[in-house]
């Protein structure tokens, strides 16, 4: 007897498991809806992440190669597991002729990070933010390691350090 309530019981539970998938597939397929699962990775090239996705964290750059970062380090003191570096400076700032900081590194370990996204909340002037690339797979965790600000980047006019 307990040979047949195994079985059945076996089946209502597979049953129970394929209700979501089975229901997803035959409504979609009479009723024609709009199918959203993403074929991947056959669509690496036109896949695009929901807005809110949390990949990396990145610098946000204009056209012009410029950034908002004047290196302050309230990410690097907001961020709980020591993720992020700032590498600052300062130099005479040729418009006020006073000493100004800027940025030199903003080193960003995505290996460490939570995606907490606290960095981002503690910046003052919006210069991070999330990006969507979510392809970080290496063999050498210290490839992981990104300095955030372009080659040649600058910060732009009228943002203080
Ligand atoms: S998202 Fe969180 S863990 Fe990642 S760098 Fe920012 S504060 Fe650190
Ligand atoms: S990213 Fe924002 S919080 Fe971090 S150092 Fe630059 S300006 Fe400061």
């Amino acid at each position: 007897m307990s040979y047949f309530s195994d079985i059945i019981n076996g089946t209502k539970t597979l049953l129970t498991g394929m209700r979501v998938t089975g229901g997803y597939f035959f409504v979609n397929f009479f009723t024609k809806r709009d199918v959203i699962t993403q074929q991947y990775p056959n669509n690496i090239e036109t896949l695009e992440m929901f807005d809110r996705f949390k990949g990396e964290v990145i610098m946000l750059h204009n056209e012009n190669n410029e950034h908002r970062c004047d290196a302050c380090t309230l990410c690097e003191k907001a961020c709980p597991n020591g993720s992020i570096e700032i590498l600052g400076d300062k130099a005479k700032d040729p418009e006020t002729g006073k000493n100004k900081r800027f940025l030199v590194k903003h080193i960003y370990h995505l290996q460490m990070c939570t995606m907490c996204g606290l960095c981002i909340e503690a910046c003052p002037v919006n210069a991070i933010d999330w990006g969507q690339d979510f392809h970080h797979v290496e063999y050498d965790r210290s490839l992981l390691t990104k300095v955030l600000n372009k080659p040649g980047s600058k910060i732009m006019s009228g943002i203080k350090g």
